[in-house]
């Protein structure tokens, strides 16, 4: 069975509110959850998606962009630089966008889905996506980090677009 991502409306949004679950070993199931999440966040044409958004509590975390797949288990923020605001949506709040301070700059640690230790080094959006989903596994939300003067309702026929923003 496929997932399905949770929104702060569907039975399962207690998910979005708790604190994840570390992974332990790998497992066929973890495998499986990964490659589903994969699905789901590119049907969803997300650039990010973490387990607790497919109402799963545990610390797996992705992100897309250019092409390129991360996929970090028990993802943790080791450094952070710098400060800038800029426009998030998030799949699990469909059809809002708002203005979240994020740090420019994060050197993230965690486990590929080999149990592999990495480290990546990121800035501007995929620095922004990583402290999005990592939110994501300590139950925040971007409506948590705004300024609320800055969150938008986005109408309906512009929601594409804002997806491809969306983790
Ligand atoms: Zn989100």
């Amino acid at each position: 069975m496929a997932v399905e991502i949770v929104t702060l409306d569907s039975p399962k949004a207690g998910a979005l509110r708790r604190r994840a679950k570390p992974v332990g070993k790998i497992t066929p199931d973890l495998e499986k959850l990964v490659d589903e999440m994969v699905v789901a966040m590119k049907a969803a044409q997300g650039i990010g998606l973490a387990a607790p958004q497919v109402g799963v509590s545990r610390r797996v975390i992705m992100a897309e962009l250019e092409d390129q797949l991360h996929i970090l288990i028990n993802p943790r923020i080791v450094k952070r630089e710098g400060n800038e605001l800029g426009n998030e949506g998030c799949l699990s709040i469909p059809g809002i966008v708002a203005e979240v301070p994020r740090a420019s700059r994060v050197i993230v640690k965690g486990k590929n889905r080999r149990g592999k230790g990495v480290v990546i080094d990121a800035s501007g959006l995929l620095a922004r996506i990583f402290q999005h989903e990592i939110d994501h596994l300590n139950g925040i939300l971007i409506t948590d980090r705004a300024d609320p003067s800055t969150i938008r309702i986005i109408p309906p026929d512009e929601r594409i677009e804002v997806a491809s923003t969306s983790g």
